[in-house]
């Protein structure tokens, strides 16, 4: 899969506004400022595809972007910012329900910090892919800013608060140095791939 030809197709705030479901979906989900756009610009080798630094909770819209035709990259809208009026909370609330239960997603990618204890938004988040039974792995981003002595007891409190089933990988990343891309990549052509065959 070529991750260099990439383009935006649409972003919509409602199902009737995402494109049709005619490819594998790999959706990105994380609070916002955690870095999900710039882990999607590292994956796709780009500085600013994916917007770096929108103010946080702009957006109540899902992002499409088609990767070489092959599956599409769902920029899910940040959550967990308290400024954003309840209105637009119960809109994101509704959108995700919908767009969970549809079925559409191939992979989700849980995009967490990786120096704090998950927040009770990620906790939800990662319970929305569990009880939909969809397969996701997180991402523990902005490794860098972490000390080596607490990677791993980080990585655990990660694992042990969203209540990870067994197999759900937990990847240390870092967008900023691109440690982890490698691996991540592997996840999202497996993905892809077993969704064709
Ligand atoms: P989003 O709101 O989740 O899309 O987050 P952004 O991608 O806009 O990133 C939020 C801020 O975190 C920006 O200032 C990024 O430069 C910074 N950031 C993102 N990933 C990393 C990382 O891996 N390491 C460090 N040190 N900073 C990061």
């Amino acid at each position: 899969m070529n991750f260099n030809n990439v383009e935006f197709v649409k972003s919509g705030a409602t199902m009737e506004g995402l494109p049709p479901a005619s490819m594998p979906e790999i959706a990105f989900a994380g609070k916002s400022n955690v870095g999900k756009s710039s882990v999607i610009n590292r994956i796709l080798n780009r500085k600013n595809f994916a917007r770096v630094g929108e103010a946080p909770g702009k957006t109540t819209h899902a992002n499409y972007f088609n990767v070489d035709k092959k599956c599409y990259f769902v920029d899910l809208p940040g959550y967990g910012y308290a400024k954003v009026p309840m209105s637009e909370k119960q809109r994101w609330g509704r959108l995700m329900e919908a767009y969970f239960a549809s079925g559409r997603i191939t992979l989700g990618i849980l995009i967490v910090d990786a120096r704090h204890a998950p927040t009770n938004n990620d906790i939800v988040m990662a319970d929305y892919f569990i009880q939909t039974g969809c397969p996701f792995i997180v991402v523990a981003n902005k490794l860098d800013k972490l000390k080596k002595s607490v990677i791993e007891s980080n990585l655990e409190t990660i694992r042990e608060d969203l209540d990870l089933p067994e197999g759900c990988p937990v990847i240390p990343f870092s967008a900023e140095k691109g440690t982890g891309r490698d691996e991540l990549v592997r996840y999202i052509i497996a993905a892809v791939k077993s969704e064709k065959s």
